[in-house]
């Protein structure tokens, strides 16, 4: 096989070789436990207050509002459920999104069917930009939390989240946004934007695997999510993940640091593909909003083939894509974000996500373009779909 060409960073992206080599000391000279009194045990120590530092500045938080977690899932779970579970004397409804990640879907399915609570999922329009109006109209005065994405994973809306944090405060009513796709790819300050509760995961921002965090805002009532020992504030219990946090930190950082140069690089290159799939192949539509969406995303629906063939094919020139979120990979569903801003199942069934990184060059774009081009034709020929479409347009 040739060159990969890897554009599956919303699945997860490669560690940053700086991030690694921050990283290694903390398994192979520092590796005392950072509850440890003796002197050895306080540079790891160091090394988590270091990261911390470094998370809360990326957001404009405090040190202590960042509690530190295994991940986007985990940290998602625990908003939802120590929240409903701090605040059900106020009131059992949670207001969300059609298109959320499973984590945040599944969790208040959960909370639906085990613990008693009412959940309104509000519709999105057909960019995937969810409706205020209808946000705004759900509350009651039982809702304790609105839990909006800030981007979302799959067709890389992003949200109007200030508008939301004001609706939210308005209303005396906490907001959370799962922002692991956002997290270093915009801008993000919580206080500006009204945020209560924040999900973030490393690996989405070429942090390691495993690591992540909520931050909390001070004041927020919230539950322990792990019992046991007094690490993160006895809110989350368990020797930390020094190496992974220490990672997290330097990701973080890097992020903030490069943003600007990098993602402006990444909306060329995502713009250049769109262009030359929207000129250059018939039968198309782009999915997500034509500019408030991530820099790297680029989702498209072809019409009359499969997203799961056309993967197969494209891996055969070492194009790593995805037709949906990996999580749905596997079922034959179509993806639940796609069928809310209102795709029939047969187009869903045809979509493709390529999710760039700052390596992503023109040249790639230009590969997997004239590669999607034949596959596309090729798939179209053999399709009976397509086939009867072509008589019916020749009648
Ligand atoms: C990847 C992802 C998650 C889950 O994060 P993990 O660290 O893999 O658990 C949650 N939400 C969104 C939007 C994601 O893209």
């Amino acid at each position: 096989m040739g060159k990969m060409i890897y554009l599956d960073n919303a699945a997860t992206t490669k560690t940053a070789p700086e991030v690694v080599e921050a990283m290694l000391p903390y398994f192979t000279e520092m590796y005392g436990n950072p509850s440890s009194i003796y002197d050895f045990a306080s540079k790891s120590k160091e090394g988590v207050t270091k990261a911390r530092g470094q998370i809360a500045d990326a957001l404009g938080a405090k040190r202590e509002e960042i509690y530190f977690t295994a991940g986007g899932s985990e940290a998602d779970n625990w908003a939802l459920k120590a929240t409903f579970e701090a605040y059900k004397s106020k009131g059992n409804h949670i207001i969300t999104t059609k298109i959320e990640h499973h984590a945040i879907l599944h969790t208040c399915e959960y909370l639906e069917k085990e613990r008693g609570a009412k959940i309104t999922y509000v519709d999105v329009d057909e960019n995937g930009i969810v409706k205020l109006d209808e946000l705004e109209k759900a509350i009651t005065p039982e809702t304790i939390l609105i839990s909006v994405m800030f981007a979302n994973n799959e067709i890389g809306s992003i949200q109007p989240i200030k508008e939301i944090g004001a609706i939210a405060k308005e209303h005396g009513i906490l907001f959370h946004t799962d922002a692991v796709q956002a997290f270093g790819q915009v801008p993000i300050n919580v206080d500006e934007l009204g945020i209560d509760m924040l999900s973030s995961s490393g690996h989405k921002l070429n942090g390691p695997k495993g690591i992540g965090f909520l931050y909390i805002r001070k004041g927020v009532k919230i539950r322990s999510f792990v019992h046991g020992g007094a690490q993160e504030r006895k809110r989350r219990a368990g020797t930390e993940n020094v190496p992974g946090i220490v990672g997290y930190g330097a990701a973080a950082e890097r992020a903030i640091r490069t943003m600007e140069e990098r993602t402006a690089k990444e909306i060329q290159v995502r713009d250049h593909f769109i262009d030359r799939i929207m000129k250059e192949i018939p039968y198309v539509k782009l999915n997500g909003h034509p500019t408030k969406r991530l820099p790297n995303n680029v989702n498209v629906s072809f019409q009359f083939i499969e997203g799961e063939s056309m993967l197969l094919m494209l891996d055969n020139y070492g194009v790593c894509a995805s037709s949906g979120s990996a999580c749905t990979s596997g079922s034959l569903d179509p993806s639940h974000v796609l069928l809310a801003i209102g795709l029939p199942h047969e187009i869903a069934h045809g979509s493709l996500r390529m999710t760039l990184s700052e390596e992503t060059t023109m040249e790639d774009a230009d590969f997997v373009v004239d590669k999607l081009k034949e596959i596309v034709s090729g798939l179209r020929a053999m399709s009976p779909l397509y086939e009867d479409f072509i008589k019916k347009q020749k009648n």
